[in-house]
């Protein structure tokens, strides 16, 4: 099984032992990262292994690799041959590992190593991008046969994840780390175990003087307690959420807690994807039994489905797709999630009589208006393309148009409901704008906003000043999410579970 390995970035001895301390009970490996002590600690690292009480690499990361380290090689390499000497019999006493670089040739210290039962980590870098030809480079990189292969790559695509994923399964008879560096990769840290990677490093970020030791690293406990890294194993049933840029998602937090909570072998981990091609790709080859699919992805995924529930055929947007042994097939929450919330904030059972205004044309609104029409709602939709809101509106005969002044006394006829389903106003977007700025709210409309984050968009601010009651699309997300836990696990959700997934907090 993967292990967790705890970097200790700290600049003083003591301190690393310290956070080590508070962390301890999640990480079964350490490395202390000599590049980050200051200087004169640098030359104490001897004992540190009997102090840790864990097995610890030895690392002095060079500046070039993305570490601390700008000394001469002479200077690094007395320093690795500093943390060998006085080698014990008991090994618990010794460092357990010694990364050295892929292009350091060192025999000395590779015999030292040897003689006293400390592995080596044959390392290699790429803080830029991922290298053509990862699995010959595996292949090629181990100098001896005992050596463990690292490879920290930087992914700049879901492609570079891809590569990395393939090559992880060419070599699966070695014993390796598999690392892809930033946003797009930081998957492979939590799914170890699947990439064929025999550990997994991370940091202590609840304390401000332990820097990430590389980009995309994730927090300890983040990796221990919401992702349960320790209980992934090959049979581990793997969901999860895609879209990008995919920053700020509840979604892992929902179904972790669910899944944990309910004893269930399965994780939920976040697929940040600038390409849903090679996202598919990479659901194939990691065996997704269920993924979340959102913004931009909703409508460009329905070409890979085998089959689609009614909804998805009508509405034209998915946002769930569930393995099925006839391959992907489609499902969309967000209507039923949409009504369900809509409908109990409104204390109604249907929307009829009303008239209502939808801001937006997109994969949100699609399923909004499929909804509103299936309950007896009266629709006008504007959006900022007026022609996107023509073409959502024809099929239901309903009024569309643009989204500007000209469309005032219109709304004034369509204003029992006002939703806005926009990602105008969300959070990450760095477009904190209000898409109805030029509408006055009377006071009397119900209005509701499908961004949840931040709770209070521009526009619900205020229309919540003018009087009128609001809803955001937290209490939406939680129960279309209730409906994908149903499509993925053919289970009835728990229903006494809810208080503990429903946070009140993003
Ligand atoms: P989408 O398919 O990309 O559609 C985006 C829509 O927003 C389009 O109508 C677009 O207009 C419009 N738009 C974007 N920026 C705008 C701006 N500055 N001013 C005016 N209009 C703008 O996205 P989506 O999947 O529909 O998602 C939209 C929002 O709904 C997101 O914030 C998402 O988080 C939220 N959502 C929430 C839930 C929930 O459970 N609460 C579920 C689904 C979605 P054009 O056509 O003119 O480009």
């Amino acid at each position: 099984m993967a292990k967790i390995c705890l970097c200790l970035t700290a600049k003083t001895l003591k301190r690393n032992l310290e956070i080590l301390d508070k962390y301890r009970k999640y990480a079964d490996v350490t490395e202390l990262r000599v590049d980050c002590l200051e200087p004169d600690e640098r030359l104490l690292i001897r004992r540190f292994p009997e102090q840790a009480g864990m097995p610890v690499i030895l690392t002095i990361r060079r500046d070039i690799d993305g570490g601390q380290f700008v000394g001469g090689e002479g200077v690094r390499i007395n320093l690795m041959a500093r943390g060998l000497a006085f080698a014990e019999t008991d090994r618990r006493r010794n460092f357990a590992y010694l990364d050295i670089e892929d292009n350091l040739d060192v025999p000395s210290l590779e015999e030292a190593a040897q003689t006293f039962g400390t592995r080596i980590i044959r390392s290699y870098h790429n803080a830029q991008g991922t290298d053509a030809n990862l699995a010959a480079k595996i292949r090629s990189m181990r100098h001896s046969g005992d050596e463990i292969v690292k490879l920290a790559v930087r992914a700049n695509s879901t492609r570079d994840v891809l590569n990395l994923l393939k090559a992880g399964k060419e070599c699966a008879d070695q014993e390796k780390i598999l690392i892809s560096m930033g946003h797009y990769g930081m998957y492979s840290r939590i799914l170890a175990e699947q990439f064929g990677s025999m550990m997994s490093y991370c940091g202590a970020f609840a304390e401000t003087d332990a820097p990430p030791a590389a980009p995309g690293q994730l927090d300890v406990q983040e990796l221990s307690k919401q992702f349960r890294f320790r209980n992934i194993t090959k049979t581990t049933k793997v969901y999860g959420i895609t879209g990008n840029p995919l920053k700020a998602t509840s979604s892992p937090l929902f179904f972790n807690t669910i899944f944990d909570l309910e004893g269930t072998n399965a994780v939920y981990v976040p697929f940040p994807a600038d390409s849903i091609v090679d996202f598919m790709e990479i659901a194939n080859h990691l065996s997704l039994e269920g993924v979340s699919v959102t913004i931009p992805y909703k409508e460009s995924v329905i070409p890979f489905l085998n089959s689609m529930t009614d909804e998805v055929q009508s509405i034209g947007a998915c946002n769930t797709l569930i393995l099925t042994p006839q391959g992907w097939r489609g499902a969309n929450t967000d209507a039923r999630g949409f009504s369900g919330s809509l409908l109990a904030f409104l204390a109604r059972e249907n929307f009829k009589r009303q008239r209502v205004t939808i801001i937006g044309a997109g994969g949100a609104a699609r399923a909004v208006v499929y909804e509103l029409h299936r309950l007896g709602a009266k629709v006008l939709i504007l959006n900022r393309t007026a022609g996107k809101a023509g073409r959502l509106a024809a099929p239901y005969k309903f009024a569309s148009g643009g989204l500007d002044e000209r469309e005032t006394a219109r709304i004034e006829k369509y204003h029992d409901i006002i939703i806005q389903t926009t990602s105008a106003g969300m959070e990450g977007t760095g477009d904190s704008v209000d898409p109805l700025s030029f509408y006055n709210f009377s006071g009397r409309e119900e209005v509701m906003d499908l961004i949840y984050n931040p709770k209070m968009t521009p526009l619900l601010k205020r229309a919540s000043s003018a009087g009128c009651n609001v809803l955001n699309g937290y209490d939406m997300l939680i129960r279309q999410a209730q409906h994908q836990y149903v499509y993925f696990t053919g289970k009835e959700f728990p229903d006494h579970l809810l208080s503990r997934v429903r946070y009140g907090e993003i």
